[in-house]
C-alpha cells in the first residue's frame, strides 16, 4: 500500500532505541519531507529489523550505526552503516545466500539461521529495489537498499 516512509522507518527506529541494552548509538540521517512508496509494510519492516539487528549483532565494541535514507530521482536509497567486525572482501556478496554465514562457530553463538539476508533480498527485489553491501574487515559493513519511488512505479498506475 502507499505508505510514507519517514515515519515508518522513525517508528522501527524508535524501537530499537527502546529495546537496546548495550552502549550503541543510533544516528538518524532521515529529511523531514513526506516520501511516499508503494510497498509492504510489514515486510520492509522485516527487512530493516534484520539488517538494523544484524549491525547490531556484529558490533561487538558496541559503536555507531548510522542509519541514513536519501532520496534520489527515481527511488530512496537506505544505508545502515556499522563500525563492527566487517566482512572480508571475497565473501561480501555470499552473505545474501541462504545459510551463508561468515564465520560459522562465532555466527553460532550468536544466534540465528543466515536467513535473514537472504530473506531480505528477496523482499527488496519483490519492490523492484536492489540491495547490496559494501564492508571492509575490522572496519564495519553498511548495507545498502533500494526502493522505487511512488511516481514512478512500473506499470504507471498510481
Ligand atoms: P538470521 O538473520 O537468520 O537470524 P544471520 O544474522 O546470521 O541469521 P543474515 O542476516 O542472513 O543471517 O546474515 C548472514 C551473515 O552475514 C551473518 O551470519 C554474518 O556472518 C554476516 N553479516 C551480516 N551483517 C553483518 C554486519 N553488519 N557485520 C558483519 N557481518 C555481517
Ligand atoms: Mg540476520
Amino acid at each position: 500500500v502507499k505508505t510514507d516512509l519517514v515515519p515508518l522507518v522513525h517508528s522501527i527506529l524508535d524501537r530499537f532505541d527502546m529495546n537496546k541494552t548495550e552502549l550503541i548509538g543510533i544516528e538518524r540521517k532521515i529529511p523531514d519531507e513526506k516520501i511516499d512508496v508503494w510497498i509492504d509494510k510489514d515486510k520492509i519492516t522485516q527487512v530493516i529489523d534484520n539488517i538494523m539487528s544484524n549491525a547490531i549483532k556484529y558490533s561487538p565494541e558496541g559503536g555507531k550505526i548510522t542509519f541514513q535514507l536519501i532520496r534520489e530521482r527515481k527511488r530512496i536509497k537506505i544505508s545502515i552503516k556499522d563500525q563492527g567486525l566487517g566482512i572480508a572482501r571475497e565473501k561480501v556478496e555470499k552473505i545474501f545466500e541462504r545459510f551463508y554465514r561468515v564465520d560459522k562457530a562465532r555466527s553460532r553463538e550468536l544466534g540465528g539461521t543466515g536467513l535473514g539476508l537472504a530473506i531480505s533480498k528477496e523482499i527488496i527485489e519483490g519492490h523492484h529495489g536492489h540491495i547490496w553491501a559494501s564492508s571492509k574487515e575490522g572496519q564495519g559493513t553498511t548495507i545498502y537498499f533500494t526502493l522505487p519511488l511512488m511516481n514512478f512505479k512500473r506499470g504507471g498506475r498510481r
